[in-house]
């Protein structure tokens, strides 16, 4: 019988309470477990003498106790743990942080295997909370130790030992996913390999191999997916709005001219619009490249040509912003827009959606509230999406949905090169608003060294009493981060309270708070009720609050440089000088060199090129951030060269007949579908 359905609770020491853990990471069932990769790997090193250690260096020691171990508690949170060890080159001391019951288990003479992090300093040898090797068997066995994402009360042991005995049960029963000829073509490893090797590789040779295929996989579903879409699209007739339509009329009510790049790609939505293609179109453009004016005029083209239109924004804050802007630039024409947001009460929500299905209304904007409600249109015509990579391929397509055939176009700052977009979102054309405005003031920007932190809080408090307002950004801790040099936002945030801006409006936002609370302390940032707003990087893109001029960015080392970029185009949106302060505790040369070009540039394209070119494997930090189509193993910077070979063999596939034909595709259609959730709901909406 297949045992991949089975429940995780089958496997020995897994109890209800466990059970319940291990799903909040996804863990329910074997299937599950198989299916969670290892975040990275550690490769056990070599045991070396003591006299040999390096300092900084993680390394292993053959060594024996030589004095009784003592514990010190400096303050109710902490506890070190203090023992000298000695092997026939020299003597050590071995400290562990808040492992007190450790002190019991060792006595003098004691023989012990260490692993851990040397600070070295001439002859003095310290190894900092080293594992010991007994610790965990199944290090011993394997070289190469799977490390897992990890939640409190589940251990890294834990995840081992559930993995290696559901795998001895019910690898078996995984069937292979992809066409074998995929596999052959393309020189894959099959998928019980690789899922064995994923876990528990013998050499990094296997682990690479497992990867690839993996990845690989990902790739070639993804882009499947997307052929699929765009398949029926293409195969369906859209509405040809007006060509005769006035747009000129708005655009010469505007307070400036349309840039170049705008114009270009306004050309390229009509065209679009007043053909029978149904347009569906991703309009990138960095932030301030005034994407929202062309949104605009094209709704506003959809509703002189007898449709309505609809834009959605990722959060409440957003959508208002879009509302205010939207229904300004509208105001000399008889057009009216209504707002569609989840903390309207229901009587406004029925009043809007009733003149919405009437007609009554011709430009709505919202939230999810216009995917979740049952929101009908009279006569939709496009359908915008702003900031689209904060919504899933599903989302875009059910707001699409409402109507029959409508345009599409969605918007995006995320900035990526052309050949990657082109890639990425296979299912979309691609416009791009290459040019910002003129006469913008240029932000300054200035990386600095954390031991210049006290000008740069001197200068903010200054910029603070003229009336100007600050972010200043932390990034987010992980659990297993070691908390030395970073600056978490809580601790910022009394620090600074306590100090520089003592006298000053300072609220603090995170991750961790309900979006209610957030979109009040933003809001209330926008009217100017709040000086500075210290975060983690949870501040919303595409948010416009002209006044704020100065974003200080806190271990700016520690993100990508898109993430700077995009957390750098929160200011210069009004008339003052903007400033960008990047203060950085690294100082390696690659960090150097990173925190140059956001010096250099403030050009998005250059900027996701360059930071592309220094991202090695590995180097993970960001990437979540980018705001891409997320994936379970694949990365789409360090993987580009897979995913290329994967387009490959997914555009061979889909223009094979007979493999559409056969039962080989409908297990890899099968996946397809699993990837998208639910492709039915895709079909309807094309
Ligand atoms: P984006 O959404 O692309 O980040 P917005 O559409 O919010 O940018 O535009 C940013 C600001 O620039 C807005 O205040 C907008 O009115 C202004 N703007 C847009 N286009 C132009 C232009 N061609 N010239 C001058 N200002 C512009
Ligand atoms: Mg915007």
């Amino acid at each position: 019988m297949n045992q991949l359905s089975n429940s995780i609770q089958y496997i020995k020491g897994v109890g209800p309470k466990k059970a319940e853990k291990l799903r909040n990471i996804g863990i329910t069932t074997f299937y599950d477990a198989l299916h969670y990769f290892p975040r990275s790997y550690e490769e056990k090193t070599d045991k070396i003498k003591l006299i040999e250690s390096q300092d900084t260096k993680k390394q292993t020691f053959d060594v024996t106790i030589s004095s009784t171990p003592v514990l010190y508690r400096p303050n109710r949170k902490l506890s070190i743990l203090k023992v000298k060890v000695q092997d026939d080159t020299a003597s050590a001391l071995v400290v562990w942080f808040n492992q007190p019951y450790l002190k019991d288990k060792f006595k003098i003479g004691q023989k012990l295997t260490l692993t851990g992090k040397v600070k070295r300093s001439y002859n003095h040898i310290e190894i900092n909370n080293p594992v010991q090797e007994s610790d965990d068997k199944y290090q011993n066995i394997n070289k190469i130790t799977p490390i897992y994402p990890l939640t409190k009360g589940i251990k890294n042991s834990d995840i081992i030992k559930i993995i290696d005995s559901v795998m001895s049960s019910a690898l078996s029963d995984i069937t292979e996913t992809l066409p074998y000829s995929v596999i052959h073509k393309n020189n894959l490893v099959g998928i019980k390999t690789a899922l064995r090797n994923i876990h528990f590789p013998n050499t990094m040779t296997n682990y690479l191999d497992a990867k690839k295929r993996l990845v690989f996989e990902e790739f070639f579903m993804f882009q499947l997916g997307l052929m699929k879409i765009r398949n029926r699209v293409s195969s369906k007739k859209g509405i040809k709005f007006d060509k005769n339509t006035d747009i000129q009329k708005l655009v010469k009510t505007l307070p400036f001219d349309l840039t170049k790049a705008q114009n270009k790609v306004l050309d390229e939505i009509m065209a679009d619009m007043n053909s029978t293609k149904i347009m569906n179109r991703l309009v990138q453009g960095d932030v301030g490249s005034g994407k929202t004016v062309v949104a605009t005029i094209a709704m506003y083209h959809s509703v002189l040509s007898g449709y309505q239109a609809v834009m959605m924004a990722p959060t409440e804050i957003l959508a208002k912003q879009h509302f205010e802007s939207v229904s300004n630039m509208l105001k000399p024409f008889d057009i009216k827009c209504g707002m569609l947001i989840g903390s309207m009460t229901k009587k406004n929500k029925n009043i809007v959606k009733e003149k919405i299905i009437n007609g009554e209304i011709d430009i709505l904007i919202g939230t999810h509230a216009l995917i979740q409600g049952n929101v009908e249109f009279d006569k939709l015509g496009i359908v915008i999406t702003d900031e689209q990579h904060r919504f899933g391929v599903r989302q875009r397509l059910s707001l699409a949905n409402k109507g029959i055939n409508p345009d599409v176009m969605v918007m995006t700052a995320t900035p990526i090169p052309r050949t990657l977009a082109l890639i990425l979102y296979g299912d979309l054309d691609i416009s791009v608003i290459d040019e910002l405005p003129k006469g913008r003031k240029p932000i300054k920007t200035y990386p600095v060294g954390s031991d210049m932190s006290d000008r740069v809080y001197t200068f903010v408090r200054k910029e603070i009493k003229q009336n100007r307002q600050a972010y200043i950004v932390c990034p987010l801790i992980e659990e297993s981060e070691s908390l030395e040099n970073l600056k978490s936002a809580s601790q910022m945030y009394e620090e600074l309270v306590n100090s520089y801006f003592s006298d000053c409006k300072v609220e603090l936002i995170h991750g961790k708070m309900k979006s209610k609370d957030k979109e009040e302390i933003m809001n209330n940032f926008k009217i100017g009720k709040v000086d500075v707003l210290i975060s983690t990087t949870v501040i919303e893109v595409g948010i416009n609050v002209p006044n704020a001029n100065i974003m200080v960015i806190e271990n700016a080392e520690r993100f990508g440089l898109a993430q700077l970029h995009q957390l750098r185009g929160r200011v210069g949106r009004g008339s003052e000088q903007s400033y960008c302060i990047l203060i950085s505790r690294g100082s390696s040369k690659v960090s150097i060199k990173r925190m140059n070009i956001m010096k250099e540039t403030n050009d998005g394209f250059i900027i996701a090129k360059k930071d592309l070119e220094l991202r090695g494997p590995g180097d993970i930090l960001g990437f979540k951030q980018h705001g891409l189509p997320s994936f379970k193993i694949a990365n789409v910077f360090t993987d580009i060269d897979i995913l290329k070979e994967a387009q490959i063999a997914a555009k061979k596939i889909m223009s094979d007949k007979d493999f559409l034909a056969s039962d080989e595709f409908k297990t890899v259609d099968y996946n397809i579908q699993k990837l998208f959730i639910n492709i039915e709901e895709i079909d309807k909406s094309f």
